[in-house]
């Protein structure tokens, strides 16, 4: 028997293509049922034409539903963390982000991670699976859902930094990002979307080849071979060398610049020095640096730069010409922050 098809993972062409015969219409009817009235399930036809109803009859589809486990918010309550099951029982993180007129989602892209990055409570769990196409999508519908229960619209902005590399599990993200940037359903601006990799070298030339339309962010923590492996196990296999070169052949062939990610750790990676060091391998080349105050994690013992480091590290920048940010922290205590996020038992 052939699988049911997937309304929550198909493209609107990809739907179109498997209703051959019938009028365009009805594809998009149904898909929109979906990716824009945020329906769970179509089994209540009635406001759907004749032939797509018949055709409903003969063609089983299905919707991924991501069941809310807990959802848990920060004591400030702009920032909510939901505890989400997959339909074979593993757990994810989905985090919204609430700003003045707007909402950011922030989004994971496996259960778990592979890459092991020391300070990052995902990568001290390990890797258990991709996520799907499906479950990607369905992750911002749930954030949908949840705002309009309460009268709220405006989610606008997403960002691939939740659990997982994104880059690790390239075709079901991008097919996830085609899906939410298509103006006939979601239509989330690309240039709202932000992906955050840990730097792997033949995602971010496959993302220059192909042109992608999204906001890149590059986690580099550390400015030698020796102080980013540390931190980042896999820059023993794409070494900062190689990185830079992808990374500027983007900057190049895409005229945009690259946001790049350092977690601040006291007496780690904030010093007057590593500020420098960062300043010269980003010397000339369209970038931002994201600085993110290490969040705590159970399995790693550094602990966030001080403010004066972070300011110093900032200046240092700012005297080279790069524009910084110190990230805003948030949701740190339901730990929703940056790196904090790891399945829990169920
Ligand atoms: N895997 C991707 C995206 C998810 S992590 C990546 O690594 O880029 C998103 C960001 O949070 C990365 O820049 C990551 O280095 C950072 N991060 C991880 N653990 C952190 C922690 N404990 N405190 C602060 N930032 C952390
Ligand atoms: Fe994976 Fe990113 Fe965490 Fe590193 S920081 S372990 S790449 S999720």
């Amino acid at each position: 028997m052939a699988a049911n098809l997937n309304l929550t993972a198909l493209t609107l062409n990809e739907l179109a293509g498997s209703m051959p015969g019938l009028a365009p219409v009805h594809a998009r009817t149904l898909w929109r049922a979906v990716q824009r009235e945020l329906r769970v399930d179509v089994s209540d036809r009635s406001a759907f034409q004749v032939p797509l109803r018949r055709w409903l009859e003969e063609n089983p589809v299905e919707v991924t539903a991501l069941a809310g486990v807990r959802e848990i918010r920060s004591g400030d309550g702009w920032t909510r963390k939901f505890l989400l099951r997959l339909g074979d029982g593993h757990t994810i993180e989905t985090v919204l982000m609430g700003y003045p007129g707007r909402f950011t989602a922030c989004l994971s892209t496996q259960a778990g991670c592979a890459m092991g990055c020391v300070f990052c409570a995902t990568g001290q769990a390990g890797f258990t699976r991709h996520l799907s196409t499906g479950e990607i999508v369905a992750q911002v519908l749930h954030c949908r859902r949840a705002l309009a229960a309460e009268g709220l619209s405006g989610l606008r902005n997403l960002v691939l930094m939740g659990m997982g590399e994104p880059l690790h599990n390239y075709d079901s993200v991008m097919s996830a990002l085609e899906i939410v940037t298509d103006p006939c359903g979601q239509n989330l601006g690309p240039s709202r979307i932000s992906i955050s990799t840990v730097g792997l070298v033949p995602g971010i030339r496959r993302l220059t080849e192909e042109r992608r339309p999204y906001h890149l962010a590059v986690s580099l923590h550390g400015a030698t071979e020796a102080e980013r492996a540390a931190l980042v196990p896999v820059g023993r296999r794409w070494p900062l060398a190689e990185l830079m070169v992808a990374c500027r052949e983007y900057t190049a062939a895409m005229g945009r610049k690259i946001f790049f990610e350092w977690t601040l750790i006291a007496g780690g990676n904030d010093t007057a020095e590593q500020a420098g060091r960062l300043a010269a391998l980003l010397r000339g080349m369209p970038a931002h640096v994201n600085l993110i105050p290490l969040n705590p994690t159970a399995g790693f013992a550094g602990s966030a730069a001080s403010e004066g480091a972070a300011d110093r590290f900032q200046g240092i920048l700012r005297a080279a010409g790069i524009p910084s940010t110190i990230r805003q922290r948030r949701g740190i205590d339901v730990a929703a922050g940056c790196g904090q996020l790891k399945a829990g038992a169920v």
